[in-house]
This record gives C-alpha cells, sequence and structure tokens, in this order.
C-alpha cells in the first residue's frame, strides 16, 4: 500500500499514516520501519508499507520511503551568454557620461553592458533630476543610483566628510548590500561609505559617523536613533534615496522615513525613490518628496520574468515538507532558497532537512545579526545548499547563482511573488521559481497572476493525493 504519513512523534515513536486507498488511519510505530530507514517519518513524507490489523486497528508494518516519485519537469537552461542578452540594452557604460574613476569600478565588476534602468537613469541622475523608478531587485538598480550619485559627489570634495548621500533601506541585509555596492563602485574616488542598522551593538558605527562618512546607507530605526542622540548630521545631505519604498511602507516606517526627510536639506536635495510596485501609499509618497520627477518603469514581466521558469505545486500543507525533500533530491537544484511564512516554520523545515542530511540554514529576524550573515555567507559560498528565509530577511539578499527559489508558503500579498522569485535571475541569469499552493489558496494564485499578468504551469496532484 502506499500513503503519507499524517504526523509522527519522533520523541514517543508513534504517529498514524493516512493510506492513499482507504479512509482509515493506520497506525505507525518506529519499530515497523524497514531496517533501509535509518531516521524517523515527518507529517508528509511519502511511504509504501503493508498493514497489519490489530485489536485496536490496523498497524503498519515494512513502512519504506518512496524516493524520488515526482518527476520534475525538465527545466531547459540557457546559456549565460543568453541570458545576459535578454536584459542588454543598446547604450554602452562610455555613452552615459560617466568618468573615468567610475568607468574602472565598473571594470572592475565585469559589467560590460548597462542593464535597461542603468541605461535610463543614469544620465538623468547625473543632470540633478529627482526620479521615481520601479524596479525590482535584479535589475541592476543599485548601480543605476550609486554610479551617478558618487560622480555628482566626487566632484565637489569635502575634506569634513559630510553625509551627503543618504540611502534608506528596508531592512539590514539590504542596507549591507547597498553599502558593499557603493563601496565597491567608489572605490576610486576617495568617498567613504559606511552601513547603520539595529540588532548589533552601534559603538562601531558611531566610530565610523565620527570619522566623517561621505555616504551612509541605514535602515530607518537605527539611523533615527542615532539622529536622536547626535551622532548623525543630515544638514548636508545632497542625494537622498530611498530604496524598496513599497516595502518599507509595508513594514510601517512611513512615518519613520517622514521624519527622517524632515532633517535632510529640501532645498538643492536630488531625491530618488525606487520601488519593485507603486502601490496608493508609495505614490503619495513620492508626490510629496520628489520635485518633477523622472519615471523609469522597468516593468516586472520585463526583463527577469521570462526567464524564470515557473511552476506552482498544488499540495496540501502536510506534504509540504515531504515534496521539498523531494526537489531537493534531484541534484539539479544547486542553490535553493526557500521561502516559509513564519520564522518558527523556517527553523522547522531547516531541522528535518538537516536531519535528512540536507546543508540548510535558516535566516529571519529573530536571528542575530552575526548569524544571518553567517548563513548568508555560507550560502553565497556554497557551504549550505538550502537557505531557508522569511520575507523581511531575505529583502535584498544579492546572491548570484541561486538556482531554485521555492515557496513553502505563498506570500499574503501578491506582489511579494515578484519579489520572491526575482532573488534568482539576478542581473538576467535564469532561473526556476517553485511554489507550493494549498487547495484552498486557489485565489490567491489567481491575484498572484494579475499581478505578474502571465499564467503560471500548474501541477496538479504532485502525487495524486491531495
Ligand atoms: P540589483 O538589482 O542592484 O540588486 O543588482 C543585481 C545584480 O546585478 C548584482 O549582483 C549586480 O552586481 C549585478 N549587476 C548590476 N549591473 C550589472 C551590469 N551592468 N552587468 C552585469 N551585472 C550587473
Amino acid at each position: 500500500m502506499t500513503g503519507t504519513i499524517k504526523w509522527f512523534d519522533d520523541k514517543k515513536g508513534f504517529g498514524f499514516i493516512k493510506p492513499d486507498e482507504s479512509s482509515e488511519d493506520v497506525f505507525l510505530h518506529r519499530s515497523a520501519l524497514h531496517s533501509d530507514e535509518n531516521r524517523d517519518m515527518y507529517s508528509g513524507d511519502r511511504i509504501t508499507f503493508l498493514v497489519q490489523e490489530r485489536e485496536k486497528g490496523p498497524a503498519a508494518q515494512d513502512v519504506k520511503l518512496i524516493k524520488n516519485e515526482i518527476k520534475l519537469p525538465q527545466f531547459k537552461t540557457k546559456t549565460k551568454q543568453n541570458k545576459r542578452e535578454s536584459i542588454k540594452s543598446d547604450k554602452k557604460f562610455v555613452d552615459l557620461g560617466l568618468t573615468s574613476e567610475l568607468l574602472h569600478a565598473v571594470r572592475d565588476e565585469g559589467y560590460e553592458e548597462p542593464t535597461p534602468i542603468q541605461a535610463q537613469a543614469i544620465p538623468y541622475i547625473l543632470k540633478g533630476r529627482d526620479l521615481l523608478g520601479c524596479a525590482q531587485t535584479g535589475t541592476g538598480k543599485t548601480a543605476a543610483f550609486a554610479l551617478p550619485t558618487l560622480q555628482s559627489i566626487a566632484k565637489q570634495k569635502d575634506k569634513q566628510h559630510h553625509i551627503r548621500i543618504l540611502i534608506v533601506a528596508p531592512t539590514r541585509e539590504l542596507a549591507i548590500q547597498i553599502n558593499n555596492s557603493f563601496n565597491n563602485y567608489g572605490r576610486y574616488t576617495g568617498l567613504r561609505t559606511t552601513v547603520i542598522y539595529g540588532g548589533v551593538g552601534q559603538n562601531p558605527q558611531v566610530k565610523q559617523l565620527r570619522k566623517g562618512v561621505d555616504i551612509v546607507v541605514a535602515t530607518p530605526g537605527r539611523l533615527l536613533d542615532l539622529m536622536r542622540q547626535g551622532y548623525v548630521k543630515l544638514g548636508h545631505v545632497k542625494v537622498l534615496i530611498l530604496d524598496e519604498g513599497d516595502r518599507m511602507l509595508d513594514m510601517g516606517f512611513i512615518h519613520d522615513i517622514r521624519k527622517i526627510i524632515k532633517q535632510t536639506p529640501k532645498k538643492g536635495r536630488q531625491t530618488l525613490l525606487f520601488s519593485a510596485t507603486i502601490p496608493k501609499g508609495v505614490k503619495k509618497l513620492a508626490k510629496s518628496i520628489l520635485t518633477n520627477p523622472v519615471e523609469i518603469n522597468i516593468s516586472p514581466e520585463k526583463p527577469t520574468l521570462d526567464i524564470i521558469k515557473q511552476y506552482v505545486f498544488l499540495i496540501s500543507k502536510n506534504k509540504k515538507q515531504a515534496l521539498l525533500q523531494e526537489l531537493l533530491a534531484d541534484k539539479k537544484v544547486s542553490k535553493a532558497l526557500v521561502f516559509t511564512r513564519t520564522k518558527r516554520k523556517a527553523n522547522r523545515v531547516v531541522k528535518r532537512l538537516q536531519k535528512r542530511g540536507v546543508r540548510a540554514q535558516p535566516i529571519h529576524g529573530n536571528k542575530s545579526q552575526n548569524a544571518r550573515q553567517r548563513a548568508l555567507k555560507k550560502f553565497r559560498t556554497g557551504k549550505i545548499r538550502v537557505l531557508v528565509a522569511t520575507d523581511v530577511a531575505s529583502r535584498g539578499l544579492d546572491v548570484e547563482d541561486i538556482s531554485h527559489v521555492i515557496q513553502y508558503d505563498l506570500p499574503d500579498v501578491p506582489e511579494t511573488y515578484l519579489h520572491r522569485i526575482g532573488r534568482t535571475a539576478r542581473a538576467g541569469a535564469g532561473g526556476t521559481a517553485l511554489a507550493f499552493c494549498e487547495g484552498s489558496q486557489r485565489q490567491k494564485l489567481k491575484e498572484i497572476e494579475n499581478v505578474i499578468q502571465m499564467r503560471v504551469n500548474l501541477i496538479k496532484d504532485p502525487w495524486n493525493a491531495i
């Protein structure tokens, strides 16, 4: 017989099986596991077993895990060259008006051609225009705002290193990443950059600020904190950049942001607002802080969506872990970012994966900043294969070669689906996005399809047993 583990208490050593062909649950004791199975069972595991009728009801015998039962669709992968071509613009970096020190840094990064948002935005930003950029992570938007703004302030030497560019981002990971980008792109400019975020001691950050920095990348909470303590003065800010505006509003940062903006000079300030989507709140914010902005819209379907293979599995809640394990058994899944709805679930999924020998780590808001950075580093360098994240922790996460994004839980907000799948296909590299949709979530899936304006491939009943 075949069936699914309904639950299994590994401490007590027993649980129940839901057989495919009977409505009566079957008792499972650890002693019934076939000698090949050197681990406990988990809810959702698919198994074969024999049934022995006992006084108290049916009990399982000779229980074996079913391995690789589902066949994943064969994903065609394009060559790296082709992938990059799909986001190429006609312009070259030298046509954009950038100085040699910035072009040099761009060459160091190995960028051959500007991405569309870079080609479109850089000339306007160099002219000092305000900008509303609708672009998701993965489009190259960081360089689009970093290169021209670095150039503008590098022209005006400031020996005292007052803060002249302020970038506000919703999460620590994103802030750290943006800071790294400014450091890299600005390496020949002599400008100093630092990053400010909460969850760690403030002293090293204060020390940097005291030395004088030209560029500050910050998350709102800690920035306000240090402003209140008098360590951050924004009176010399020339360029204010808000990244992932929609996310900042989602995370309830609007009041903090307004307080921060108030402390920057209104006159002569260049303001750039980037957001993956432009809901009402972002429009309102844009209207109140941008002056005659250029609007650039790198629509999400292009370039990213057309190079991501998307599949959605219709699956019941208690089989998700087993399906995830099956998917990860495929060697092609070389680096997977898995999304869960809650921190607890991220921990649980990781624990179960680790028990099966899968190198996995969680990353979420309950972890210390150092633990998060360590997990991220391991993921980047390939020491772990699977990173299980909540949305907040994953924002701005820039890991180059994520082969698969797996949404263990569908997001509450349909737009988040886009942010998540954008983690694969960085800078035009192709990728695969898989999502688990519970039977009751079909409406949610429809809303997602409305947002991405395309139908996803729905794989119904991966095991014919929802
Ligand atoms: P972003 O959308 O800013 O998070 O950038 C996504 C990724 O694209 C980062 O890993 C960048 O290093 C990379 N990238 C940015 N611009 C280019 C470019 N012109 N060519 C190739 N890769 C790029």
